[in-house]
């Protein structure tokens, strides 16, 4: 047999049909991914390298367990169907990642920049809710590193994929992890992964992602002469200490070395850094506490983007729903515009031009990040007037400051300065000013 299939070679898949092996598009240590053709429709087919799985019929049947209960959502690249055993290895077939996602680590190495803010805010939105569904699902993924996902960085959408690896809650299939990513009780080898040490991979993976530096990679790593197996079981797993631990500043980040973390960390707002803080503290990361869970973080994502605005330089900038802020690109005061308050302060969404209200703002009931509600918009006319368009189809009913009841309808417009609060169907959005 040939180390690869050649082109026209036909896969006999579980379901009766065949993938039609049309070219090899990459390898990895696991296995090698072809595109393939499934009656007439092209597809990527993983095929696994032969003895690359330890276990492999319990890593088949959990495969099949995963095919038949399908992707929590739809950011998942899941495996779709299961090929026959062949030649004493087997595969799976998802779809082909569309060409405007690029791999995560391509972002660490500054190959691909975030278009904007406000689209690496998204990818952590959608990186989160990702795996909130992935757990709300009863899976854990058990391996979550800097390969699993691809992101496009023009919008922040995300494909989440390596999903053979995904178990149900408490099953385990020998995975420990990718080093500097495992939790520090699996690099000690006490604990196997499972909902709680992906809990401690996503913070790592978030901060990542916003700060394009390591959390725990610091002073104290880079003046190791020599990163010994001892010395990686001290800084991943016995002693990790955060690179902004406020209660222990021995692993700082070095200028010349974390320039990123030293230049993205004091740009966002105190709110998310404290985030993190709590997240990668000793406690939290010593298991003496619990870890943020994926819904904390979506939380606080979904309220960090409510804080990006463009200033009129071009460029987003975070917005301080308490105070003026600086942009972040020219450095220009921006003044505290107006801020809707939801669902008693769950979220305040700086009202500002360009700025998007959705579905969870409006609705006590919902977390929905992604349906666009209502949109802020200057008046062509007199640009320094700001309206907020309903772009729903719920009716909104507008209380102006003297007191009356105005109803809004789907395109339709309230100028922002009259309005005192919003009454949606299930809940009031006040309107704050600044002093
Ligand atoms: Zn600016």
């Amino acid at each position: 047999m040939a180390e690869y299939y050649p082109k026209g070679y036909k896969i006999p898949l579980a379901n009766g049909s065949y993938a039609e092996i049309i070219q090899k598009l990459g390898e990895g240590g696991q296995g090698v991914v072809y595109r393939v053709a499934i009656g007439g429709k092209e597809y990527a087919l993983k095929w696994y390298h032969k003895g690359a799985v330890q276990n492999p019929k319990k890593f088949y049947q959990n495969l099949e367990n995963n095919v038949n209960k399908g992707a929590p959502t739809k950011a998942f690249l899941w495996p779709l169907y299961l090929t026959q055993p062949v030649d004493g290895s087997f595969g799976y077939i998802m779809e082909l990642r569309p060409k405007n996602y690029r791999e995560f680590s391509d972002f660490l190495l500054a190959k691909v920049h975030f278009q904007s803010l406000s689209s690496a805010v998204n990818a952590a939105l959608n990186i989160t809710n990702g795996f909130r569904e992935l757990h709300r699902n009863g899976f854990s993924y058990q391996d979550l590193n800097d390969g699993n996902f691809f992101i496009d960085p023009t919008n922040g959408d995300v494909l989440i994929c390596d999903n053979d690896n995904v178990a149900p809650y408490g099953e385990s299939l020998g995975i420990a992890g990718k080093a500097r990513y495992m939790a520090p009780e699996v690099v000690r080898n006490l604990k196997r992964p499972d909902v709680m040490t992906d809990r401690f991979s996503l913070a790592v993976v978030l901060f990542r992602l916003l700060f394009l530096d390591h959390p725990l990679e610091g002073k104290r790593v880079v003046e190791a002469p020599c990163l010994t197996e001892e010395l990686e079981l001290k800084y991943y797993g016995k002693d990790p200490i955060f690179i902004y631990d406020p209660t222990d500043d021995s692993n700082r980040p070095v200028r010349g070395v974390h320039s990123n973390a030293i230049k993205f960390w004091p740009l966002y707002p105190q709110f998310i850094q404290n985030k993190f803080i709590t997240a990668l503290s000793k406690d939290a990361m010593t298991g003496k506490t619990t870890r943020m869970t994926d819904n904390d973080w979506q939380l606080a994502f979904t309220r960090l983007r409510d804080t990006i605005i463009t200033c009129p330089c071009g460029s987003e900038t975070f917005i301080n729903v308490a105070g003026d802020a600086n942009c972040v690109n020219c450095g220009k005061k921006i003044p505290k515009p107006p801020v809707l308050n939801c669902h008693n302060h769950k979220y305040g969404l700086a009202l500002f031009p360009g700025v998007k209200m959705y579905r969870c703002h409006i609705d006590k009931d919902s977390d929905d990040f992604t349906q666009v509600i209502g949109e802020v918009e200057r008046n062509p006319k007199n640009p320094a007037m700001w309206g907020l368009r309903n772009v729903s189809d719920i009716v909104w009913n507008v209380e102006t400051l003297d007191g009356t009841l105005k109803p809004i309808a789907k395109g339709q417009i309230a100028p922002i300065t009259a309005i005192k609060a919003i009454h949606f169907p299930n809940s009031i959005g006040i309107i704050e000013y600044s002093k």
